[in-house]
């Protein structure tokens, strides 16, 4: 295996690189929208947020008000977006009450632009349904059945019904998927049949149509088939359980025996809807609301693994709790990468 400065010889290779932003061959997204990948994109979104509110907060001409702030998201399916847009939307508003009381509730405005009928398609749609309900009292826009067909760095086009429609916008995340496709999944084999370029892998999670059986491929990387669909790229089928398989069968190999198969189990969905609510189904069971809001964060906990992190975690929610979340700006930090969408 060739790195960057060295080369490894290895007997048994996983390879979980994760997936990239798939921006869908949108070359104006790829120009002028920004990603949600990593924490780093995290930071910058934030910090765009709170420049917004500085200039809108000195603005006296309303029109010129309501043309600045107007944030927008273009997704497709998963359920990234929905949550990014409903806690910027919970941050907003409560700037807005202590920091920002010059710019009205009203003068700023988050939109989804989904794809399908209803906002998270992915999942069951009773859910769906009362999450489209939920996010739109929050005073989000969603439009639904919306393809975005040209993001500027002031307005996205989009089409609903063949019809093409535009909206101002100073700050557009792409929110609407993510691929493999990196070199070196395509130097492992050629089978990156599926839209998105992961690999398809075959039950041992070994490569399709590869002739090693030394190489296994996990996660966001690989294209699986569960029930003739392929599974998501999240968490939970994905990475998580085929990495314990994937060392449960280097074991048995080592030991000379078969590899067991992967068999996937759906332990349901967790989807965060900003301060208070939540949608969730746990093994089945559906709840939503305040009670599947505190499911999702003792779960989420949970999650975190390392006890000091936990402590550190749930900390740091009762301090946003009662003191909210932090606005410090740090101008021109070295590692942000808007400046050139921003130009
Ligand atoms: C904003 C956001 C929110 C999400 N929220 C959830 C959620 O709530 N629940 C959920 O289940 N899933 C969520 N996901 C999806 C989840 O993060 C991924 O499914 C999961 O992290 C995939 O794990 P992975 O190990 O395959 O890849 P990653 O966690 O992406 O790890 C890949 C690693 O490989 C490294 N790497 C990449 N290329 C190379 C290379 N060539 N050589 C060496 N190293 C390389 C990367 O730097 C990275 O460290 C979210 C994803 C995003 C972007």
């Amino acid at each position: 295996m060739t790195c960057k400065s060295t080369t490894h010889d290895y007997d048994y290779l996983i390879v979980s690189t994760g997936s990239q932003t798939n921006f869908r061959d949108n070359q104006s997204a790829i120009e002028n929208a920004f990603e949600f990948k990593n924490i780093t994109d995290a930071i910058d979104i934030k910090y765009l947020i709170i420049e917004y509110l500085e200039k809108a907060s000195q603005m006296t001409d309303p029109a010129e008000k309501k043309k600045t702030p107007v944030i927008l998201y273009h997704r497709r399916g998963g359920i990234t977006g929905v949550e990014l847009a409903t806690e910027i939307n919970d941050f907003i508003k409560a700037k807005l009450r202590k920091e920002y009381n010059t710019i009205r509730q009203d003068e700023y405005d988050i939109t989804i632009f989904e794809y399908y009928k209803t906002i998270l398609p992915s999942i069951d749609e009773s859910q769906a349904v009362k999450a489209q309900d939920i996010v739109s009292k929050s005073g989000i826009t969603l439009i639904n059945n919306a393809s975005v067909q040209d993001i500027s760095k002031t307005c996205v086009s989009y089409c609903v019904n063949d019809e093409t429609f535009t909206k101002d916008s100073t700050i557009t995340v792409w929110t609407a998927g993510v691929m493999g496709g990196q070199e070196h999944l395509q130097s492992i084999s050629e089978n990156s049949a599926p839209p998105d370029k992961r690999l398809f892998i075959n039950h041992s999670l070994t490569p399709e149509n590869f002739d090693k059986d030394n190489i296994f491929v996990i996660g966001d990387s690989c294209a699986y088939k569960h029930k003739e669909n392929i599974l998501p790229p999240v968490a939970p089928p994905l990475a998580m359980q085929q990495g314990i398989m994937a060392v449960i069968n280097i074991m048995r190999k080592i030991d000379g025996k078969e590899p067991k198969e992967f068999s996937y189990f759906h332990f349901g969905y967790l989807v965060s809807l900003g301060k208070n609510n939540s949608v969730v189904n746990l093994f089945g069971f559906k709840m939503r609301g305040r009670f599947a809001y505190y499911v999702w964060k003792m779960l989420y906990l949970y999650k975190v693994g390392m006890f000091k992190k936990q402590i550190a975690v749930f900390f740091d929610w009762i301090m946003t709790a009662w003191f909210g979340n932090e606005s410090v700006l740090i101008i021109d930090q070295p590692t942000r990468k808007r400046s050139s969408k921003q130009e």
